[in-house]
């Protein structure tokens, strides 16, 4: 296993963290199939994984519910005496915060969760613009001092879907942020906060942890036969796992990839990856950017995510739903991106909030309609998470 450090924190963190949200399940996404979940987790750990990340609503029944992976976590470090050995990350719910003592009451429940009386890495979960402000006006900084101060957490930072102007405001607000989790791979370079976040990351040094390396499993499952040709013609062969690890490893500005795992072969290859030096020459670096092209030929539409739409008079989020629509068809994942076009825009930003005024069609820099490309999006998505 090959180790960086974790910004400023200072911590030796293995490349390679073990994301706990896509466990082995049976029958329903909050049963998880304990005896290979743990021969997977004992596995990453005895070889070099440091680091084990979930967060208070992985593996509920319902979307953000309470979870069984923190449960799950706390009883298999517990029984198999883990617990010092790794770092713990987890992260607060910050949408389901309503008042101020509700910070405490999701920490303290988190920590019985995980049957223990720290937390190295606690994160604001998925932070929002108006989730932010929310907690902001309920006093977040304190309760973080607070956690610090007390030792029920060791370090702070939050993760989050939010473009780049917007992360270096958080940033910018509560100088004991120590870790950042974004979203990162090949696609997603200019995609929410991207390449510019990592780059201010590293600028404060401020340790930066990535989700989605793989897009959710689709950068390396159905892979249209263009793709295929295109990784077949490189002059060195890599699977397209070590395609999308490497090339996040040969970043300067990630500190640590978290993958959630599903079986113990994925874990086995991504941990001998992740133990391997292996440097992209300039010419692989043109091919990935090449096999990125040739994905976003595939979208559902041609947004370029510019925003001269917005805002919608109405409250229509144009941008993100169209962009959610676009990943659906270009990852072929529609319960993914269903994921995050729930998760991520309000309920009363989705699609089906358009009400066909045709004021943004205008503006569109693409000559988009952009109200019956809504209306595409909203017979994709529904009006309700039903995608398990
Ligand atoms: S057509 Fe729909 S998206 Fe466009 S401005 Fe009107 S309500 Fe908003
Ligand atoms: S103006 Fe058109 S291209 Fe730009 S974000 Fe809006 S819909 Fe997308």
């Amino acid at each position: 296993m090959l180790y960086n450090k974790l910004g400023k924190t200072n911590l030796e963190v293995s490349r390679l963290g073990f994301g706990t949200m896509r466990l082995p399940t049976k029958d329903s996404n909050d049963n998880i199939v304990e005896d290979e979940a743990s021969k997977m987790l004992e596995y990453g750990i005895e070889n070099g994984i440091n680091i084990i990340d979930t967060a208070y609503p992985y593996h509920s029944a319902t979307l953000d519910g309470s979870g069984n992976s923190e449960t799950f976590v706390g009883k298999f470090l517990k029984e198999n005496s883990y617990r010092e050995e790794i770092l713990l990350s987890t992260k607060s719910p910050s949408w389901a915060i309503e008042e101020k003592q509700d910070f405490d009451f999701y920490l303290d429940e988190q920590l019985k969760k995980l049957q223990t009386d720290y937390i190295d890495i606690y994160l604001l979960h998925s932070l929002t613009v108006p989730d932010w402000e929310n907690v902001q006006n309920l006093d977040v900084l304190d309760f973080l001092d607070d956690c610090l101060s007390s030792g029920r957490v060791k370090h702070v930072g939050f993760s989050s879907h939010i473009e780049v102007d917007y992360l270096i405001e958080i940033l910018d607000e509560y100088p004991k942020w120590e870790v950042v989790m974004t979203q990162m791979n090949y696609l997603d370079e200019y995609y929410q906060s991207g390449v510019m976040g990592l780059d201010y990351l590293k600028e404060v040094n401020v340790g930066s942890v990535i989700m989605e390396p793989l897009r959710g499993g689709r950068l390396v499952q159905n892979i249209p036969p263009e793709i295929r040709e295109l990784w077949d013609s490189a002059e060195v062969k890599r699977t397209p796992v070590e395609w999308a690890m490497q090339y996040l490893w040969n970043r300067d500005d990630v500190d640590c990839v978290f993958s959630g795992m599903t079986s113990l072969e994925q874990v086995k290859q991504n941990v001998e990856i992740a133990s391997t030096e292996d440097i992209i020459s300039e010419n692989d670096q043109e091919l990935i950017r090449e096999v990125a092209r040739t994905y976003r030929t595939f979208l559902g539409n041609s947004c370029t995510r510019c925003g001269y739409c917005m805002p919608c008079p109405h409250g229509v989020d144009i941008i993100n739903c169209l962009t959610e629509y676009n990943i659906a068809h270009m990852m072929q994942n529609p319960k993914a991106s269903a994921m995050q076009y729930f998760s991520l825009i309000d309920d009363d930003s989705r699609a089906d909030s358009c009400v066909d005024c045709k004021e943004c069609i205008p503006y569109c820099t693409q000559m988009l309609d952009i109200p019956a490309e809504l209306q595409k999006v909203y017979e994709y998505f529904g009006s309700e998470f039903d995608h398990f």
